[in-house]
């Protein structure tokens, strides 16, 4: 049945009881602290003024104010009206100026403001209340009819674009055209009749464009702007900015009314902006632009070019400092109270008006990983903030920044798509097809880039060689992701806009056709692809760098360890501070070129002996692999995960690759295509794989479990003190792991009574199934360690392939299915149920059981902070998120101190 209701497209709203705050000097009525009413801009002006600080009397009008525009039909409700005109009315009286009067015009600006700083939400409009009559009074009053034409002309631009969505390159054409006629180079060099002009020929070619006369009553100039504030908040720029952000709608924005300072009065005006210290180095010196004789968005616009505020930071050009000296003076005076004050690094807007210094705005700056860690450092030193906050301000993943090569932000670029940011720092070269042609190509002197669909295991060697990595398909924790983060190097994963042809050995991107050798760029931080090369920057790690580190060590509780598989990597996690390996994946030991088809025979091996002649010859060459680890670690606890992956994995895919293998291991290639085909998996990653591989050919582990405790004998006899920690993967039952551990300690045993040597070593498990989490009780009867395998845990506790979730996760993410990419940042209410249950479980049966977690979430600081409220005693990260999670460790416990303590 189909209902009607009439309701009346204006329905009566409720009104908070306060939504207009007042600010002047010595009397506001809000501060810094208020953010969520009057937004970030709002309360900083309200601060400002109660700190005494010059700043121009206004009012702002409270965030909840949008909703209810919204809920009045976007209307403004004349219960609203009537407060901001009684609010507007304070403002004449202070100032002795009325609103809309010819002969002496009050004029202000209005700005939009959110509690969070949303840049490019809504642009300021100025000047507001000009009209052909004020600007008269404004021209008398100044005696200066030129600067008030000019603020007319700057008002029509602005107001026609933000409020009636008029295209405003049309007016920069009348702009230039007189210009042009008159010869002129600078719009300075107009007089106060060519403006006059200008505006008469923008207000008709505004009619022309929009169908509508610009509105002349500053009263309806007023509402329009106001009205235009609270739609910005639901602009697509802001819903995107928004998103991406996740800042709820709910928030809205306030609007901020303020009388106007003019800073292009003439040649004592400017304005400008300034950092209180360097954003980009964090050394402590004023840092900022000016423009003398001009307004607003001038020194950001780069219509001129603006000239430094301090003779510092001059070179040759006159600052500030020269020009307007008692200016200056007061300015520092105002910027070192207001650091003071916020104790943090500010942001500021100010006009200097015939002279004299008025402060717009404040906000806390932002800065590059780089300056935040020496601002921090230095203001523990100035007594500013103590060694927590310190540590609590810079956020934990910035720090990437800092760890890898990154593309030099002022080079310019081309963009031909966007991937998942899977590992951090830029790279430049060639594109490959394959691994084989990257490490041909490479030891030839030449830079590339793999381009592959998606990676595997064999392409391993191509992906050392190469600088970046780009897939086409396959998520954060796609093979390709997990390999290129360990390694630090950078990498592009699943770029589906990407067309990869083997055959023609072609990518196809944006109607660009890409062939073997072309240049590209790939950026890791942001997953951005660029055609040909872009500049990169080394990083280079500084004293407040290893300072900050240091006071992350006191206060964390967590370890941090990494996972590395070759002597390399462990050096480089060892160099970032790593306290151990959580996690030597051995499977990646085996694909070098020299063992692979070793491993291939064992595979191919029809019977249990033929298995161990293979074998036996595998084994030297992985206790020399652990050698060199345990060697790379010296003291430092080493966890060796024994094999994983799905023997499949390191047979030839190809009929080419087949026919080569069977010559090589002179055995017939269709006896070897029968084997693979054989060992050919519908879902592998929940097939035959993990420990399973060993209840199957127990001889696996054996060998492996040898190769352990043979390396640590030499190492041992080398004089090193070693504790080697065996790890079982992909364990379902206590039965499974039960018989796993008796083989394996059987094997260790024999090995010490044949060198006639004992040492301690542990034997434990990965919890990486969720049946091994519900019943990790049993497990621990066998395990003396966990180390929770978040890749696995969220892969089937979601029932959600990592290598095929690039296909609709970002969809999941993006419309807030899920909060953040669950392989990214470990769901806390479901993985992370799994994760404390097994832990309770676990500390139940063996109070004493190490635990920690090697999935990718270990260097994850979201995950990190969770990892350390359910009591585990490590994460392991990949080497070059060591640092990372050391910060985020720190302020897990900095945090949790401050919420038990209140
Ligand atoms: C895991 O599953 O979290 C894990 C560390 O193992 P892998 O990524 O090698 O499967
Ligand atoms: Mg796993």
């Amino acid at each position: 049945m189909k209902t009607t209701q009439n309701v009346s497209p204006v329905t009566k709203v409720k009104m908070p009881d306060k939504f207009v705050y007042f600010f002047s000097a010595g009397e506001s009525e809000g501060n810094a602290g208020m953010k969520n009413v009057l937004g970030g801009k709002g309360a900083n002006l309200a601060e400002m003024t109660s700190l005494g600080l010059p700043v121009p009397p206004g009012f702002t009008i409270a965030t909840e104010m949008c909703q209810v525009f919204y809920d009045n039909g976007e209307k403004l409700p004349d219960a609203f009206k009537s407060k901001v005109l009684e609010a507007l009315g304070k403002v004449e009286k202070l100032l002795g100026k009325k609103f809309g009067d010819p002969a002496n015009p009050l004029l202000v600006s209005v700005r939009s403001g959110a509690r969070a700083s949303m840049p490019g939400m809504m642009d300021t409009i100025l000047n507001l209340g000009l009209n052909d009559a004020t600007v008269e009074g404004l021209g008398k009053q100044a005696g200066n009819a030129r600067f008030a034409w000019d603020s007319y002309r700057r008002f029509l631009t602005m107001y026609s674009n933000v409020v009636m969505g008029m295209n405003t390159s049309l007016l920069e054409v009348v702009l230039e055209d007189l210009k042009e006629a008159k010869g002129y180079h600078l719009d300075t060099e107009m007089t106060a009749d060519d403006l006059k002009t200008l505006v008469s020929k923008y207000r008709k070619q505004i009619l022309e464009s929009t169908g509508t006369h610009f509105p002349t009553d500053p009263l309806e100039q007023l509402w329009g702007a106001v009205s235009a504030v609270f739609r910005s908040w639901n602009s697509e720029r802001a819903l995107i900015y928004r998103q991406l952000h996740g800042y709820p709608s709910s928030w809205g924005t306030a609007v901020n009314v303020q009388s106007m300072v003019f800073g292009n009065m003439g040649e004592d005006c400017a304005t400008g902006v300034a950092f209180t210290r360097n954003p980009s180095t964090g050394e402590k010196i004023f840092f900022g632009e000016f423009l003398v004789n001009a307004q607003g968005e001038d020194v950001v616009a780069g219509i001129r070019t603006p000239n430094p505020i301090s003779k510092e930071t001059a070179k040759g050009e006159k600052s500030l400092e020269e020009l307007m000296p008692i200016a200056y003076a007061e300015l520092v005076q105002v910027y070192k109270k207001l650091e003071k004050h916020y104790r943090d690094m500010q942001d500021i807007e100010f006009t200097i008006e015939r002279g004299k210094l008025w402060m717009l705005q404040t906000r806390n700056g932002k800065r590059t990983a780089r300056a935040a860690v020496r601002i921090a450092c230095e203001m523990i030193d100035e007594k500013l903030i103590s060694t927590d906050e310190a540590l609590l301000r810079i956020s934990a993943s910035s720090l990437d920044q800092l760890l890898h090569p990154t593309l030099d932000s002022k080079a310019a670029k081309t963009l031909l798509a966007k991937g998942l940011p899977a590992s951090p720092g830029g790279a430049t070269g060639q594109i490959v097809f394959s691994s084989e042609d990257a490490v041909e190509w490479a030891e030839k002197g030449k830079k590339v880039i793999l381009v592959r669909v998606e990676t595997s295991p064999e392409d391993i060697a191509g992906m050392v060689k190469a600088q970046g990595v780009l897939t086409t398909r396959g998520g954060m924790t796609s093979h390709a992701a997990v390999v290129a983060r360990g390694m630090g190097k950078c990498c592009v994963a699943g770029c589906g806009d990407v067309d990869v042809d083997y055959r023609t050995g072609e990518m196809r991107v944006k109607g660009y056709v890409l062939k073997q050798g072309d240049q590209i760029t790939l950026d890791g931080s942001n997953g951005e692809i660029y055609l040909g090369e872009v500049k990169t920057v080394e990083p280079k790690l500084d004293d407040f760098f290893n300072r900050l580190m240091e006071m992350a060590d006191k206060k964390r509780k967590l370890g941090v360890r990494a996972n590395a598989d070759t002597p390399h990597d462990a050096t480089v996690a060892r160099r970032f501070g790593a306290e151990g390996i959580g996690l030597c994946r051995t499977e990646h030991m085996f694909f070098g070129a020299d063992r692979i088809d070793v491993m291939r025979e064992m595979i191919l091996a029809e019977t249990r002996e033929e298995r161990i002649v293979a074998l036996d010859k595998l084994l030297p060459m992985q206790r020399a692999d652990f050698s060199g680890l345990f060697e790379a670690m010296k003291n430092l606890p080493v966890t060796i995960r024994l094999l994983d992956p799905p023997l499949h994995e390191f047979l030839p895919h190809t009929d080419a690759e087949a026919k080569e293998l069977a010559k090589r291991l002179n055995i017939g290639v269709e006896k070897l295509q029968l084997k693979v085909r054989n060992l050919h998996e519908f879902n592998p990653m929940l097939g035959h794989r993990g420990c399973r591989l060993a209840i199957t050919y127990p001889e696996i582990y054996q060998m492996q479990a040898r190769a352990i405790a043979e390396a640590a004998c030499d190492s041992i006899q080398k004089g090193n003190k070693l504790v080697p920690e065996i790890m079982i993967p992909l364990v379902n039952t206590d039965l499974e792991l039960k018989r796993l551990r008796e083989q394996v300690e059987h094997e260790v045993m024999q090995v010490q009574r044949q060198r006639n040597m004992k040492f301690d070593f542990l034997i434990g498990t990965m919890i990486e199934l969720p049946r091994a989490a519900l019943t990790a009780d049993a497990i621990a009867e066998h395990a003396s360690f966990f180390s929770f395998g978040t890749n696995d845990l969220t892969q089937t506790a979601l029932g959600i392939s990592r290598d095929d979730a690039g296909r609709f996760l970002a969809t999941y993410v993006s419309e807030g299915l899920f909060d953040a990419d669950p392989f990214t940042s470990i769901d806390q209410k479901g993985v992370g149920k799994l994760v404390e249950m097994a832990v309770e479980l676990g500390l139940k049966t063996r109070p004493d059981i190490k635990l920690g977690v090697c999935g990718e979430h270990g260097g994850d600081p979201a995950s990190i902070q969770f990892f350390h409220r359910v009591g585990l005693n490590y994460v392991s990260c990949s080497p070059y998120r060591v640092p990372i999670a050391r910060l985020a460790a720190a302020q897990a416990a900095i945090q949790q101190k401050s919420l038990s303590a209140h």
